[in-house]
């Protein structure tokens, strides 16, 4: 599975085992996205909080 990061529109590859709730992180800007969706698969930035 593949989903483009919300934030570069970096193409980024899922791990197959991946489940919804897991934090992914780009490999291009380095953004954390949790996986809220699996079919279709769909990311949300995780916002950061300090
Ligand atoms: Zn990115």
């Amino acid at each position: 599975m593949k989903i483009r990061c919300p934030d570069c529109q970096q193409q980024i590859t899922l791990p197959q085992n991946v489940v919804v709730g897991d934090i992914i992180e780009c490999e291009n800007c380095g953004t954390e996205l949790e996986v809220v969706r699996l079919n279709p698969p769909e990311v949300r930035i995780v916002e950061e909080e300090k």
